[in-house]
């Protein structure tokens, strides 16, 4: 059957030149392309053909780009590995028996496998920079408000951006360089306060790649060192000790508030996505089971044959986190803690130039193996999920290999500090 990579392969021509011209672009299946299915990996857009582009597929036609189709995900982005798509798993480039991670898995493969020069992925919880990190490829998750979600089928909105796939630092920060900016369409992307131009106006991304870290300050998050394997532990800090000879200096830094990040993350994300999901009534959207009878038995149909597993558990989960009684125990101590996440963060970048981590605590797992038990799943997002409550950016680079097997290495940087984050990560590909 094949590695799985494409939900629909097609190709869409771009503008004659631009910066992109002459390079392939795998996109996403839950960015609108207008004319091409798209389907979020669900059964419930099995059908759906969206009548505009998001403003990033826009981006990438004017940039000159061939888009060479739409890839495989976890449906609606709800997983980690792209096993809970409808449309069956994607397999690992780097060894075939392995999940690529997720949701992004398509995406990142598309890339490792040389099928796309540059992908396009989202990022809720971690889906661009996990998937980066299990196939050995770069992956970028851009502060909130940098890149237009207009067209982007809704998952977690206040916490989920459009990110750039690539082999290099340096083309991947030329595709971010591409998506980023302002879009009227999308008011999150309104600029910062304090700036008199949208970030994206004053920057090059690209150009910040050139492997220049003396002088910078790494800090090392040491709370999410404890519960990784240690051979992705190992790799990791021979990657931190090479860039401190390259000059950076090397700090350790301890964010109490982490350790409340996933369990966080899950209630916001799930609270969001029951919200957002409510939609797909097989009326307005989604499968219609062609079934008669009053609208709340259609309804059930629709939902119960349109939605998979995981998605139908995070619509149940979600409900009930949000629902009157039980609100201000789960949804609003989320949104405390989501606060305190913040905070923290704040505060060590007040040290640190860059924080650094392991994106992913584990090696890629073997297909199946750890989609039986979904709080192991949840559990491998502990040290990407933070970075969504916080808002901030985020890249994976690979980092070396442990066991034949990519690692991949995370710089967080401040807001709209994408320019020190992309420089940083690539001195580690020197
Ligand atoms: N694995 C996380 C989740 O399932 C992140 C997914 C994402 O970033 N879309 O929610």
């Amino acid at each position: 059957m094949g590695a799985n990579i494409f939900i629909t392969e097609e190709t869409i021509d771009g503008a004659d030149d631009g910066p992109l011209a002459g390079k392939t672009v795998a996109v996403k299946d839950n960015l609108s392309t207008d004319g091409l299915r798209t389907t979020c990996g669900s059964a419930m857009l099995d059908e759906y053909v969206p009548p505009y582009d998001a403003t990033v597929v826009e981006h990438l036609k004017d940039a000159g780009a061939t888009i060479v189709g739409k890839t495989n995900m976890d449906e609606f982005g709800m997983g980690g590995t792209t096993e809970t798509s409808a449309f069956g798993p994607t397999k690992n480039p780097v060894d075939e028996e392995r999940v690529p991670g997720g949701s992004s898995g398509g995406s990142a493969a598309a890339v490792a496998a040389g099928k796309a020069d540059l992908a396009l992925g989202t990022d809720t919880g971690g889906s661009v920079r996990n998937p980066a990190a299990f196939c050995g490829v770069v992956g970028i998750k851009p502060t909130y408000g940098l890149v237009s979600r207009y067209g982007l089928i809704a998952y977690a909105n206040s916490l989920e951006q459009v990110g750039p796939i690539g082999s290099t630092v340096e083309e991947t920060a030329a595709l971010l360089d591409v998506i980023a900016g302002a879009d009227e369409h999308d008011a999150t992307t309104r600029f910062d306060q304090t700036m008199d131009a949208h970030p994206a106006e004053n920057s090059d991304y690209a150009a910040a790649a050139d492997g220049d870290v003396d002088g910078m300050t790494v800090g090392v998050i040491t709370d999410l060192l404890d519960g990784a394997d240690d051979r992705v532990v190992e790799t990791f800090e021979a990657a931190v000790s090479d860039l401190e000879s390259q000059g950076a200096a090397v700090v350790e830094v301890s964010l109490d508030s982490l350790e409340h990040a996933v369990q966080a993350y899950y209630v916001i994300a799930m609270s969001e996505a029951s919200s957002n999901l409510a939609r797909y009534d097989g009326v307005r959207y989604g499968l219609s089971t062609g079934k008669e009878g009053n609208w709340n038995d259609v309804y059930a149909d629709t939902r119960e044959e349109g939605f998979g597993a995981e998605v139908k558990r995070r619509i149940l989960l979600g409900t009930y986190a949000l629902s009157a009684g039980y609100h201000d125990k789960y949804y609003k101590k989320a949104q405390d803690a989501r606060a305190w996440i913040k905070q923290d963060f704040d505060e060590a970048l007040a040290e640190a130039d860059v924080l650094a981590t392991p994106t992913m605590p584990v090696l890629p797992p073997k297909l199946g193996e750890s989609l039986s038990d979904p709080l192991q799943l949840y559990l491998m997002d502990a040290n990407t999920v933070p970075v969504n409550l916080a808002n901030l950016p985020a890249i994976s680079v690979p980092a070396g290999e442990a066991d034949g097997l990519p690692v991949g290495l995370q710089l967080i940087g401040p807001k709209f500090g994408e320019e020190t984050m992309i420089r940083a990560a690539s001195a580690v590909e020197n």
